[in-house]
């Protein structure tokens, strides 16, 4: 078979392969799973380019989680950031929860400013957003100033229209099954 042009791969984008290249803003956003999952999925592409990633997690599980044992053992390659040790779920402290947000939000200011860091995963930030811990103004912004080669990284339901607004790529994660409704627990590798 004779190959031809047109037999190149969907999706290879060969006509724009000379187009300027530039840091992304994207948002996995949605009820569905598999925004932290999308995110660790263009951070181990990144790795694979030895582009250092950073990943600031805005909320902190019960469980240590497979990404932060990945992110211990890759440390200087992937530097992971739990800030979410504060949140009062129960006790619903408004101030100290605005506090908390603020020093997560502070690391990410920090991560993203340094520019070793290729790629940055703001993971959960959209749901101290929707709590209105922190002002989504300053947070546009703060990434509208961002180094041009930096791609961000943004996860958690709900994007503030204003981010959506801003950012180059906006995913939706949308639910047709998810086996917590067949009563599974969340499960080890899977979701954690
Ligand atoms: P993941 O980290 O698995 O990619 P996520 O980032 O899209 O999930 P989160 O809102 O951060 O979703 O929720 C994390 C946890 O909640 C995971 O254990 C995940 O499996 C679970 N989860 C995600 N979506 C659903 C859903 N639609 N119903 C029930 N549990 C869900
Ligand atoms: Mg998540």
């Amino acid at each position: 078979m004779t190959w031809t042009p047109e037999d190149r791969a969907p999706r290879a984008y060969r006509d724009t392969a000379t187009a300027a290249r530039k840091g992304l803003i994207m948002i996995y956003t949605g009820e569905g799973k598999g925004k932290t999952t999308a995110a660790l999925g263009l951070a181990f592409r990144a790795l694979g380019y030895r582009w250092r990633v950073a990943m600031v997690q805005f909320i902190k599980g019960k469980w240590k989680t497979g990404e932060d044992k990945m992110c211990e053992q890759l440390k200087g390659r992937i530097d992971g950031f739990r800030m979410g040790e504060g949140f009062t779920w129960i006790t619903k402290n408004y101030e100290r929860d605005v506090a908390t947000a603020r020093k997560a939000w502070e690391k990410c200011l920090e991560v993203l400013k340094d520019e070793r860091y290729r790629v940055v995963i703001f993971d959960e930030l959209n749901y101290v957003l929707k709590y209105n811990f922190l002002p989504v103004e300053e947070i546009v912004e703060a990434l509208k100033q961002k180094p041009a080669q930096t791609h961000v990284i943004i996860t958690g339901r709900d994007a503030p229209a204003e981010l959506i607004e801003l950012a180059d790529l906006v995913t939706e994660m949308r639910e047709i099954k998810h086996p917590f409704r067949a009563g599974l627990k969340a499960q080890p590798g899977i979701d954690y």
